[in-house]
Order: C-alpha cells, then sequence, then structure tokens
C-alpha cells in the first residue's frame, strides 16, 4: 500500500527515514557545504524539539530572505520522503527502512577511517510502545546501533504498527534478517568492502522471549541462560539453583531443551547470530526497574514486618532531597522523595542503588536489611565492574576495591593504620594516595565468583 506522507505531517518531523542523504548533499564544494550545515542545523534543532512542519515553514521563509539558499518547504530541508511502502504483515502494517539505507549516512562520515575488509558491529533494540492512551495501537520498531564508529542515536530499521504485537516474530524480522546474511557476506560502500555482524539484539523479557521464539521469563523453562526448569513458589515463578547446565547458542540452536522453546525456527535461523550469547540479560529492567523498586515498594508498602515505619520513609526521603544541591551534573536526575517512588526512572533508581542509597539507608536501616541492600549494591557494583574482586597474590587474601586502585596485575593500596579507614575508602572509591603500597593481585571479576560471594 503506498500512502501519500503530506497528510501525516505530525508524524512525518520525527521521521526516522531522516538519516537518509541523498548523494547530492555530500557535495563538498565550499559555498554549498556553509548552507548545507545551516540547514542541516536547522533541521536537526527542529527534530530535537519537535518542530512542526507549518512553523519550520514559516521560519524558513524568514530566513530565506538572507540565506536564499535555503529551501522554502519544510519537507525539502528534512528531506522526507513522501511515499512508502507499508505492507500488511504480522497482523499489523509494516515498513521496512533497511539496514544500510538507515546506517548510511553515518557510515559515509566515517567509512575513510575503516580499513578494508572490516566488520562492523550492530546492536539492536527491539520492543513495543503503546501509542495512545485510549487504543491499544503499538509501534514495534527495530532501532539500530553501530558499535564501530562513534554513532551516538540509534536508526529505524523496520516500523510495524498494530492493535496488538506482531503475530509472528518471524514474519516481523524476516526483512531485516534477509538483508543482515547479505550484509554478512560483505557489501561495497563508497569505495571499501565493509562488513557487518549483529552484535548484540538489546530487549526487555518479554520482548526477549518473543524475539526468540521461547518461553515466557515467567514460566517453567523460562530462564536465557541455563535449563533448570523453575518453581513455583508463592504465586511466582522462581529458579533458585545455580549449578544447572548452562544453554549455549549451540544447545539453542540444536534445541536440546525443547521445553524451552514456542514451535518451529527462531527468526534468526540462517544467519550468524549466537541465540544465547549475543542476547544479554538487560540490567535497566531486571535491576533498577526490577529489583531495586520491588525491593522499596517492600519497604514503603509491602508485608508489615518489612514495611518501614511512616517517619522513616519521611526522614530518608528528607535526607534523599538534602543531597540535591551536591548531586553532579553527570547526574540526569537529581534524588527525589520516596513518596514519588512510582514515578522515579531507571536511572534514579541506579542511583539510589549505586550512590545515594548506601549512605542514606545506613542511619535508618536495621543491620540485616541494610546488610541485604548492601549485598546487592556489592554485586551490581562488581558487574558494573566499578568495583574489582581481586586476589592479592603474596597470601591469596580476597578483597573488593575500587577500580582505579588497579591497574595491569597491581593494586595500589592505601597506607592507613587502620581496616576502617581502609573500607572507608573503598566505599567513597578514594585515591589510594601518593605513600600507598603496590601489592600484585590478580582479578577475580567472573560472575560465579561474584555469584558465589553473594551467595555465602
Ligand atoms: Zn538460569
Amino acid at each position: 500500500m503506498e500512502v501519500d506522507a503530506d497528510i501525516h505531517e505530525d508524524f512525518v518531523v520525527g521521521c526516522p527515514d531522516r538519516p537518509i542523504q541523498t548523494s547530492d548533499s555530500e557535495n563538498s564544494d565550499d559555498e554549498l557545504s556553509e548552507t548545507f550545515s545551516l540547514s542541516d542545523s536547522i533541521s536537526n534543532w527542529a527534530i530535537n524539539f519537535g518542530i512542526s512542519l507549518v512553523a519550520l515553514t514559516a521560519l524558513l521563509c524568514i530566513l530565506r530572505s538572507c540565506h536564499p539558499d535555503l529551501p522554502k518547504d519544510a519537507r525539502t530541508l528534512l528531506k522526507t520522503k513522501t511515499k512508502y511502502s507499508i505492507l500488511e504483515r504480522a497482523g499489523g502494517q509494516y515498513h521496512y527502512f533497511g539496514i544500510l539505507t538507515s546506517i548510511r549516512n553515518v557510515l559515509s562520515k566515517y567509512v575513510h577511517t575503516l580499513a578494508d575488509g572490516f566488520s562492523l558491529k550492530l546492536q539492536i533494540n527491539i520492543d513495543g510502545l503503546p501509542l495512545f492512551k485510549s487504543s491499544s495501537l503499538q509501534l514495534w520498531p527495530i532501532l539500530g546501533l553501530l558499535l564501530s564508529v562513534p554513532m551516538k542515536e540509534p536508526v529505524v530499521i523496520g516500523l510495524f504498527c498494530g492493535p496488538k504485537k506482531p503475530s509472528s516474530a518471524k514474519e516481523f524480522l524476516g526483512d531485516f534478517v534477509t538483508e543482515l546474511q547479505q550484509l554478512e557476506k560483505g557489501f561495497d560502500i563508497e569505495g571499501k568492502s565493509l562488513k557487518l555482524e549483529l552484535d548484540t539484539v538489546i530487549c526487555d523479557s518479554p520482548a526477549r522471549s518473543f524475539v526468540k521464539n521461547t518461553k515466557n521469563h515467567n514460566g517453567y523453562h523460562g530462564c536465557d541462560k541455563c535449563r533448570q526448569p523453575g518453581k513455583y513458589i508463592n504465586g511466582r515463578m522462581t529458579y533458585p539453583y545455580t549449578d544447572y547446565a548452562l544453554r549455549t547458542d549451540d544447545s539453542f540452536e540444536n534445541m536440546v531443551d525443547e521445553s524451552h522453546h514456542h514451535d518451529g525456527p527462531h527468526p534468526f535461523h540462517g544467519s550468524s547470530v549466537g541465540m544465547v550469547s549475543q542476547f544479554p540479560l538487560d540490567y535497566m529492567h531486571l535491576v533498577c526497574l526490577g529489583v531495586v523498586r520491588r525491593l522499596l515498594s517492600i519497604w514503603l508498602r509491602g508485608p508489615l514486618n518489612f514495611r518501614l515505619p511512616a517517619n522513616i520513609v519521611d526522614r530518608m526521603s528528607a535526607k534523599l532531597v538534602e543531597m540535591r544541591s551536591y548531586i553532579p551534573v553527570e547526574f540526569a536526575r537529581k534524588p527525589r522523595s520516596l513518596r514519588e517512588l512510582d514515578r522515579w526512572k531507571a536511572t534514579e533508581l541506579r542511583q539510589f542503588l549505586l550512590y545515594t542509597g548506601p549512605v542514606v539507608l545506613s542511619t535508618f536501616l536495621d543491620q540485616n536489611m541494610y546488610s541485604n541492600f548492601m549485598l546487592l549494591f556489592s554485586g551490581i557494583a562488581i558487574l558494573l565492574k566499578m568495583f574489582h574482586l581481586i586476589e592479592f597474590l603474596i597470601n591469596k587474601t580476597v578483597a573488593v576495591v575500587p577500580q582505579k586502585w588497579c591497574s595491569d596485575g597491581v593494586v595500589y593500596w592505601p597506607n592507613y593504620r587502620n581496616d576502617e579507614r581502609v573500607n572507608r575508602a573503598v566505599k567513597n572509591s578514594e585515591d589510594p594516595g601518593l605513600t600507598g603500597k603496590h601489592m600484585m593481585s590478580e582479578l577475580l571479576n567472573h560472575v560465579m565468583t561474584t555469584l558465589r560471594l553473594v551467595d555465602s
């Protein structure tokens, strides 16, 4: 079906097709490039601030008196494609922009820095998002980000729109996988032969099981990483064991654990994508929006034996709010009251887990609850490599130290007399100081080691 985009003006301003440039806009003529950079800046500005096409066209009219090279119409400036081929697919409407078409613009900026035969790494994200509160219409974009070049914003590779999620992952991802298979073999761009391989597929748990055509994360045989069947306890599915056989790309491909898969081949069948190794667990949903939010909501309104008294919650909130003026600009948000927990974003929950929580909670929680929180903090901090778990070669003792204390098998250990002072230096990631000792050590940041540490 062909749709005239002129009638969808609101959609067109943020048009995902925007990054595609025609070859004439790459002209290096000085005068043209000056105009190009102005029109480029204006179009970026219009997209970033959601300026309507009508307003942008009016602005262009004013600017054209000084810059006659600027186009008259916003759609020309935004290089809006006016015809899209929209297909009926997987129970909704679907348009495939294409991997190469979407990344061509970014790639052409950096292609001269890449060696012939270079293999680009592409990360993709798949998730559904509701369009309106009053209807079930939802968008399912396939977003892509090149990891091999400095690319800040992801591009849209495919876009599905329908009343519910795509009815078949295979249909939804068909075009993508076909193009991926071609690009894996190699392609030419501006005189260079390059290859492209899929690096990782980032999804939340429901989207991941949809894309992999496997059982849901909350069903039996739903664990992505190991083959334990799961145990149903107190109305929820749990995976309590840590010693079951791990899933591997091969065992997945050969469907060794049949109960893990839904019928039929997975959508990436035939490409070189590792269906276990290239689908990492997603820390934002699992830890920040998952465990941390759950923990906080249990403290606030859970069973009475774990619930914190209202006055403690208020004092903790006051402490968090007090910290606002000490939060550096590197953080996207400043702490706010626990009473607004339902509106906390993932980044605020992360800030609480890793930075403000360990400080605020020590005065308010009892020892057991604080230790429980600090085990989560330590485990995640190690996995995030904020801290290293090291073993001293001299006496085989183990310690957790800030990342910056370690370098090439050497730990810089501060010269403090008592352990308490050292602990404080570790906790606050202080510099070990010039008078510190240099000690040979080995990094033990293996995930299993971390799990055992947290377990014990
Ligand atoms: Zn598991």
